[in-house]
Parts: structure tokens; C-alpha cells; sequence
């Protein structure tokens, strides 16, 4: 489903998944594309079908960037590397959780199995990443988790940011209250025009003003 030029949800628990499915976003840079997010791996098949719909084929995915190693956003690692040969990234922090399924996952705690995945570039979260015409730029906002990273893009001249749940504190191993205030703060001086959100719809308007009544709310 496109939701912006060059950005596409092809899984998620709109895209008759798993209510508990995390979003599944793919970024169009010609002949690579870009996964940010994999989903909980519930229908990897459905995810295929929604990027044929959109127009693209599998073959042509090149890496999953993972926001963070929750198994409702890196589920699908496992097959849709199997299935096309892709790259899988993840912040270096978070590597040992994907490769080993640690607590850090948190699927124990929602009594889910997650395939582990071998990881293919940790990420320090400071770097550029070229996507065909599009490139994306990481930064790491530790907090919901300790490797939590977003991936930023300019489309048509916005600052489009893909936060997965880094907004969000719900008590799981590896959360730290004070390392979001300081990734918000981080987040806020991005001046971001729309928030891509891990679960909900994108944020489009005025995400400044959302993300720092978060800070005073949450934090
Ligand atoms: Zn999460």
C-alpha cells in the first residue's frame, strides 16, 4: 500500500496479519529496495503478495534494516533472508538478541517462537546508507530498547523518519527511562515533517509538537 512516493506498508496488522504485527515499510530506490522491519513473521507470504501489488518483487530486496530486535519487527528476518538472499541490519547492541533469541526479544514474554537470524551488518547508528537514489541516514535512540535506531529520509523535501516503537516505555528488559528522554530530545532537533510509526498510521501533523507532549506526558 503506498503511502508516500518511494514508501510502501506491505505488512502490518492492517494488511490482514497478526493484530499484534508490527508495520512492515518498504523503500523504493529503483532496483534495490530496502525493508525497514520484517513483522512477527506471521505471514511473510501475505507480505510478498502486497509488494506484488505495489509492483515489486521479491528478488529485488537488498537489505531489512531492523529498528530493534522486538520479534514483532524482526520475525520475518529468517525467511525473507532465506527466500531472497538480503542483507539483514540491526544496531550492534541488539546483534547477540537476533542470532540468539535473548531476553532482549521479548518473544518468551509473548509466548512466541522467533527463528534466530544471523545479522549481516551491525549498525553503530551513525551512518549513511545508500539506497539506490535515496539515501538513509541512522541515528540511535536508545530507550524503548538499548539498540533502538531510526532511519531517516528526504522525500520531495521532508525529513521522513522511521521510529519503530522508540516512543514507547512498557516495563521489557532493556528499556531505560532516561536514555528516551535524551533519544526524544535527539529526535525533536531532527525536526521531523512525518513519524512512520511501528504500529500505528504515520504522523503528519506537526510530529514536533506530538513528540514533545510525549516527552512531558511519558517522560
Ligand atoms: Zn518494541
Amino acid at each position: 500500500m503506498k503511502l508516500f512516493d518511494d514508501i510502501y506498508l506491505v505488512a502490518g496488522a492492517e494488511l490482514d496479519s497478526d493484530p499484534g504485527d508490527a508495520n512492515t515499510y518498504l523503500i523504493d530506490g529503483g532496483q534495490k529496495l530496502v525493508l525497514i522491519d520484517s513483522g512477527g513473521g506471521y505471514n511473510v507470504e501475505g507480505l510478498y503478495r502486497e509488494m506484488g501489488k505495489d509492483g515489486f518483487d521479491k528478488s529485488h530486496i537488498d537489505m531489512i534494516i531492523n529498528t530493534h530486535c522486538h520479534f514483532d519487527h524482526t520475525g520475518g528476518n529468517y525467511q525473507i533472508r532465506k527466500d531472497t538472499g538480503c542483507k539483514t541490519a540491526i544496531h550492534e547492541t541488539e546483534v547477540e538478541a537476533i542470532e540468539k533469541d535473548t531476553e532482549l526479544t521479548v518473544s518468551d514474554l509473548w509466548g512466541h517462537d522467533l527463528t534466530p537470524c544471523p545479522v549481516d551488518r551491525e549498525l553503530k547508528g551513525n551512518e549513511e546508507l545508500a539506497v539506490g537514489k535515496h539515501i538513509l541516514k541512522l541515528v540511535h535512540v536508545p530507550g524503548h530498547s538499548p539498540g533502538s535506531t531510526v532511519i531517516t529520509m528526504e522525500q520531495a523535501g521532508k525529513k521522513m523518519v522511521f521510529i519503530g516503537d522508540c516512543l514507547a516505555l512498557l516495563n521489557l528488559p532493556g528499556e531505560s527511562k532516561s536514555d528516551l528522554r535524551s533519544s526524544l530530545q535527539k529526535l525533536i532537533e531532527m525536526e521531523p515533517d512525518v513519524l512512520l510509526t511501528g504500529h500505528e498510521g504515520p504522523i503528519v501533523t506537526n510530529p514536533k509538537e506530538f513528540l514533545k507532549e510525549h516527552l512531558d506526558i511519558v517522560l
